[in-house]
């Protein structure tokens, strides 16, 4: 089965990621939320700068669109180093990695998206990189094969995965920065969005940007791109100005839900109540429901349906809540087992 990640991300056209790399923020000051990631962040930043070392390898786990490939951005940045980006399902032969480490300046940094979909014998290449910054090269073949070391350029791994539980232990044990990134308030979705419309040069008022932010499902991607519909509504059906009338015309055309829940959220919800009478229900019985992977379900949809207290987990598996019966609209069964 194909993984959500494909949608969120690979998904992108070369417009979106041009669009994004617009509105991407390029220093610590101006990537808003996660506070106390960003707060130790600069700490580290700070203590690999004075010491003149290459910061540690770092980690970012979290669903997509929440700011994972521009933190790397901003590390690079802030360390005044060079990025080199690649990502796990790209570098399938260990030949791949060595061309770009050997590439690798001093302190340099080098970011792998989806860093669990590292093929195995990839991922063991970068042991040795990653903690003595030395790989083993295989020259010529058959019998003449030999093996020579190359010492690196000290360099910092930074890591994105949206499925931190497929990462393998001794990667996950080589990552001496670790942080989880969360789903952004809507207050905080509103500063984004009003920092997006000003670099946009679109105007947009405190009402239709508050109503954005609320419906962007705690995510900056999905901020963004909304933005840029009701941006090409307002355009075309209204002033030319973003104000609420037309934030809300726009979003009803898009069949965005009122709380920002997305198509598959909806469906999760919707099969627990009508098929499993509200729960408990274990992860692996709803993705065969829902047609989904049990993985993407547990760390890309789950973490907001439980966010937004939608959803309970529960020790004998995950359960609706009140507000989820409200949300579709279905009456509480007079039956259930429910305890709300
Ligand atoms: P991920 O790598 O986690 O999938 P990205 O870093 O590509 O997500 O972020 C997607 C888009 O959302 C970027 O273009 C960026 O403009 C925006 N974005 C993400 N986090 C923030 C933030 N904290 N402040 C402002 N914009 C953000």
């Amino acid at each position: 089965m194909e993984e959500n990640y494909e949608v969120h991300n690979e998904g992108l056209t070369d417009q979106d990621r041009e669009f994004e790399k617009r509105l991407r923020p390029i220093s610590f000051n101006d990537f808003k939320g996660q506070k106390k990631t960003i707060e130790n962040l600069k700490v580290f930043v700070e203590a690999a700068r004075q010491r003149n070392e290459a910061l540690d390898h770092v980690l970012l786990h979290g669903p997509p669109g929440l700011g994972k490939t521009t933190l790397a951005y901003i590390i690079a940045a802030e360390m005044d180093v060079n990025l080199k980006v690649t990502s796990g399902p790209v570098l399938d032969k260990p030949g791949d990695l060595a061309g770009i480490l050997t590439g690798l300046e001093e302190s340099d940094v080098l970011f792998i998206d989806e860093i669990h979909r590292l093929s195995p014998i990839v991922e063991e290449y970068l042991y040795s990189a990653m903690e003595d910054y030395r790989i083993d090269l295989m020259i010529d073949k058959g019998p003449s094969a030999r093996s020579i070391q190359l010492t690196l350029n000290p360099f910092t791994l930074i890591g994105a995965t949206t499925r931190s539980g497929l990462l393998t232990s001794p990667l996950r044990a080589r990552f001496g920065i670790k942080f989880l990134l969360e789903y952004y308030d809507a207050e905080i979705l509103k500063k984004i969005i009003i920092r997006s419309a000003d670099i946009l040069d679109v105007e947009i008022n405190d009402k239709a940007a508050t109503e954005l932010s609320s419906r962007s499902r705690g995510t900056p991607r999905i901020a963004n791109s909304l933005l840029r519909r009701v941006r090409d509504f307002a355009q075309v059906k209204g002033s030319g100005k973003i104000d609420l009338d037309i934030t809300q015309y726009s979003l009803e055309a898009m069949n965005i839900d009122k709380h920002g829940l997305d198509e598959m959220d909806n469906k999760i919800l919707s099969t627990i109540i009508e098929k499993f009478n509200g729960g408990p229900v274990g992860i692996s019985t709803i993705a065969t429901a829902v047609g989904e992977e049990g993985g993407t379900i547990e760390e890309v949809y789950e973490p907001f349906l439980i966010k937004e207290g939608y959803i309970k987990r529960t020790p004998r598996g995950r359960q609706v809540t009140k507000k989820a019966f409200n949300h579709l609209g279905k009456p509480l069964f007079g039956d259930m087992e429910i305890q709300f």
